[in-house]
């Protein structure tokens, strides 16, 4: 089925974008920063009372950073280059999280001396390093989640801890002079059944229960990660019901007087605002007889597209001819055979598509760029423009 553009584009907002894409040589992407200031109003709008973080791995470019920051977001930030990225921009420390749970003991001390005192933790080691690079600072434990079924990039299993030990880690955090503040999770990346939040938030509701019973520490905050949708080939379900859900959760497992929400949006935010455009190197079949045609791009895994690993992210790829549509192949330019981006999902493009043709794909403005190599085969990283 050929992908409708206005299904994932204001038709100026796709025109302006071309237009600009039309002056520019392959392979590159662009990014529409009203697109993305427009989605962070939006994300401010279903949740008005939460404090967004703004997840910088998925694109962190300074134009994004600087429109954020106008914007009033904060960071959630994971290196000391991150870091200082950010507040070489212009952002106070105190609009920053160190988000990262596995980090060096003297990067949690970068950190401190920067002025953060927001920090994430899942392990009783990291914990004793941040007491002791990071003192009096606030923690929050991060909490394994289910739902990697139903999320298309998981990120639950490499971190968070069991509740159990998130207890454990608060009030070890309380002995040593931290302050326990909170816990987070993040329920996957691009995550489809809503009613995972569901099962995290209540959760993280006998958490603070118990260490209030039994402990005497009152938590004062819930930081629900990312994990919202962009707009790829698999329909979602709008922010709005994401939102309404969600707040619902909430409400039934803390009512009316909510601790302090933090979001840390990455994907949602930012993927929608961009086009990848690449070109056709070649369109081949590799028997006389065979039925499915190859279509090489200049751009591949590893120059923005490794979401497309185990065919995870399915981008909508949109071109300009028409006519009799052809399952096709779909891999990049390098001599890697693990460069195929599309061979079990079958991708319909025209038959009358060949070599210098434009690829249009959608939705490509997170985890494109920040995710492309440095120089493999000789390939430059992906270029991106910010209009
Ligand atoms: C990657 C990441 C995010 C962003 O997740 P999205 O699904 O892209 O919104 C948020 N929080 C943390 C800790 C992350 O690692």
């Amino acid at each position: 089925m050929p992908i409708k553009i206005e299904d994932y584009y204001a038709r100026d907002t796709f025109q302006k974008m071309k237009a600009f894409a039309d002056q520019q040589e392959t392979p590159f992407v662009v990014i529409d920063k009203q697109t993305i200031a427009d989605s962070y109003d939006q994300l401010v709008s279903c949740f008005p009372f939460a404090k967004i973080y703004y997840a910088v791995k998925a694109n962190p470019a300074i134009e994004i950073t600087e429109l954020l920051r106008d914007k009033g977001s904060n960071f959630d930030i994971a290196s000391i280059y991150e870091l200082d990225k950010v507040m070489s921009a212009g952002v106070a420390a105190e609009r920053i999280s160190y988000g990262n749970t596995i980090k060096k003991a003297r990067d949690i001390r970068y950190f401190y001396e920067k002025g953060v005192r927001l920090f994430a933790t899942d392990s009783e080691a990291d914990l004793r390093n941040i007491a002791k690079a990071a003192p009096g600072a606030k923690i929050y434990v991060r909490i394994l989640t289910e739902g990697s079924n139903s999320a298309d990039w998981p990120l639950s299993r490499k971190f968070g801890c069991n509740p159990d030990m998130a207890l454990d880690l608060l009030i070890l955090a309380k002995q040593l002079g931290l302050v326990p503040y909170g816990i987070s999770f993040h329920v996957g990346s691009q995550q489809r059944d809503i009613d995972v939040w569901d099962a995290a938030i209540a959760k993280v509701k006998v958490i603070f229960e118990r260490l209030k019973e039994e402990d005497g520490i009152t938590l004062q905050m819930i930081n629900m990660g990312g994990g919202f949708p962009a707009n790829y080939i698999a329909r979602t379900n709008s922010l709005e019901t994401y939102a309404e859900e969600i707040i619902r959760f909430l409400k039934e497992d803390f009512g009316d007087e909510l601790p302090e929400i933090i979001l840390e949006p990455g994907r949602s935010l930012i993927a929608n605002a961009g086009i990848l455009v690449s070109e056709v190197v070649l369109v081949a079949r590799k028997s006389r007889t065979a039925v499915e045609r190859w279509v090489y791009t200049d751009v591949g895994k590893f120059s923005g597209l490794i979401e497309t690993m185990d065919e995870s992210i399915k981008f909508p790829i949109w071109t300009e001819k028409k006519g009799e549509m052809e399952e096709v192949i779909i891999a990049g330019p390098t001599c890697d055979s693990a460069d195929i981006m599309y061979e079990n999902y079958k991708y319909g493009l025209p038959l009358n598509l060949a070599s210098g043709d434009r690829l249009y794909w959608f939705s490509t403005g997170a985890y494109t760029t920040s995710y492309s190599a440095v120089e493999f085969n000789g390939f430059p990283p992906l270029k991106a423009f910010y209009i």
